[in-house]
């Protein structure tokens, strides 16, 4: 498989390793053709190849968080829960080991172009627009010079109670360049439902963040991770470039831009939690 490095160049030094014996070895290029055909072969041929979209991934981790606030008692929301403390450790550790946020535009980009990327680089994800998002968890990565992108529910924002953020909010977080990206307008499981649901749901999110915010969302999340083939197929007809889901791993591809990986963050994701999400390929 061809992977892009972080300069932006394939990885193919596997294709050429077979060549170097035989181009060392001049009785051999002889036997089998003549030296400028080999060369030729050499300089075009083999440089030229290019891997095919299947063939073409990064290694980028999207961190997924939900709540960040104090853990409640005895309530459903506790998984998606992850208390302050622990949040601040975790940028706080990504500061330290050298990881460089960023954004899905900057991934698309490396995918679709070879575009360079930060040796290190790190997605940070907040679904659904709570309130805390703006309270505490934005002027928290603005402090370590960080980004975060921010998947809204159209239909709940300035909702107080769905506690979350108010368009104005959203705007300003935009504006200090934060991404703000759409997650339905009001969050449902997209499986089993028709073209006309499909696109009530996604692309009325889209409109009404575009209508109140004064820029189009290019990225969605699905609730609940929840998609299948219908849901792929008409994300394939918008203008939507990429959608994130809840299935681990960190290796992005180009050929699934819809199905890029998450590692998820609950409750139980200490420290160590992280250090274990990271980990994984
Ligand atoms: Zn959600």
């Amino acid at each position: 498989m061809f992977i892009r490095n972080h300069c932006g160049d394939y990885d193919r030094v596997l294709v050429f390793l077979p060549c170097l014996p035989a181009y060392s070895n001049n009785q051999i290029i002889e036997d089998f053709m003549p030296r400028s055909l080999f060369l030729l072969c050499f300089l075009f041929v083999i440089p030229n190849m290019r891997p095919s979209a299947q063939e073409i991934s990064v290694s980028v981790p999207i961190l997924m968080y939900h709540y960040v606030r104090e853990v409640p008692v005895n309530e459903g929301s506790a998984t998606w829960t992850l208390d302050t403390k622990t949040f601040h450790q975790h940028l706080d550790y990504l500061d330290k080991e050298g990881y460089q946020t960023i954004s899905l535009y900057q991934l698309d980009d490396a995918l679709r172009n070879g575009t360079p990327l930060p040796e290190k680089p790190i997605i940070l994800t907040f679904d659904d627009g709570y309130s805390e998002h703006y309270d505490f968890v934005f002027p928290l990565l603005q402090r370590y010079g960080m980004t975060g992108t921010f998947f809204i529910v159209s239909n709940w924002v300035g909702n107080s109670s769905s506690d979350s953020m108010t368009w104005e909010q959203l705007s300003e977080m935009a504006e200090a360049g934060m991404s703000i990206e759409s997650h339905t307008m009001s969050h449902p499981d997209l499986r089993n439902h028709d073209e006309d649901y499909l696109r009530d749901e996604i692309m009325g999110c889209v409109d009404s963040m575009e209508s109140h915010l004064g820029f189009r969302p290019r990225f969605f999340a699905y609730p609940y991770g929840g998609y299948d083939a219908a849901t792929l197929a008409f994300l394939e007809t918008t203008d939507i470039l990429g959608a994130v889901t809840v299935q681990g791993g960190s290796t992005q591809r180009l050929d699934k831009p819809y199905e890029w990986r998450r590692l998820t963050v609950t409750n139980q994701t200490d420290l160590d939690g992280l250090k274990v999400l990271l980990s994984r390929g």
